[in-house]
């Protein structure tokens, strides 16, 4: 099995929650580029610069290349090292990102090792997940499909409480899926499948269904 699986996809279509599975799975590293941020953005100790960074997060745009790279390629490296294998998950929303990343693994001899896996979603299944799932304020759990009456009860993984995401506003989502729905993934794919490295799974199917197909590719 490859070690760098890249996961791809329209934010809600469960590549935080397949991501999580398949690293527990095969004991590798899993990297999200969001819970980075995030946990940057809750650390005290963090540089003021790259916390000035993070005003587009809250508005729903990219943040900077630079930070990305310096976030992601260190925890990257640090699997790499040990022999470990990683899952990005969505590490890369642009090409000129898709660009660096396999510039940084031929630097480090692991061009050969990269799959990207795409999880399939149409924009407007996207901006219905969005606006009806909530995250775990303790554990940072996603869950998918909460009833909206039910606004805040407890995480099924912890007990925590569950929240609405800062960026899970309708206006922001509309944002998101605008900057980083399939208009912007579409290239991405292209690239990955020019190089002949790309897979693609149906992300209109549950969790489960989703999960028996990334199953069957990487076996
Ligand atoms: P996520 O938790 O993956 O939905 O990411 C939350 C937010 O973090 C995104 O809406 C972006 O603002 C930012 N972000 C995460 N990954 C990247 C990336 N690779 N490039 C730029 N911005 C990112």
């Amino acid at each position: 099995m490859k070690k760098i699986l890249i996961f791809l996809g329209p934010p809600g279509c469960g590549k935080g929650t397949q991501a999580k599975k398949v690293s527990a799975k095969y004991n590798y590293g899993h990297i999200s580029t969001g819970d980075l941020l995030r946990a940057l953005a809750n650390d005290p100790a963090a540089d003021p610069e790259d916390k000035k960074l993070l005003e587009e997060m809250k508005a729903g745009r990219l943040v900077s290349d630079s930070l990305i790279y310096k976030l992601a390629f260190k925890e990257i490296e640090k699997y790499l090292l040990v022999g470990q294998g990683v899952v990005l998950d969505g590490a890369i929303r642009s090409v000129p990102q898709a660009e660096k990343y396999q510039e940084f693994f031929k630097s480090k001899n692991f061009e050969n090792e990269v799959l990207a896996l795409e999880i399939s979603l149409t924009d407007e299944e996207s901006f219905n997940r969005l606006t009806k799932r909530r995250m775990c304020k303790r554990c940072g759990a996603i869950i998918p499909y909460l009833p909206v009456t039910k606004d805040l009860s407890e995480c099924p993984d912890c007990g925590g409480v569950l929240v609405i995401r800062a960026d899970d506003d309708p206006a922001i989502i509309s944002k998101r899926i605008e900057e980083q729905g399939n208009k912007t993934l579409g290239p991405i794919v292209e690239y990955y499948k020019k190089l002949g490295i790309l897979k693609t799974v149906d992300g209109m199917l549950d969790i489960a269904g989703v999960e028996s197909q990334i199953n069957k590719i990487l076996c």
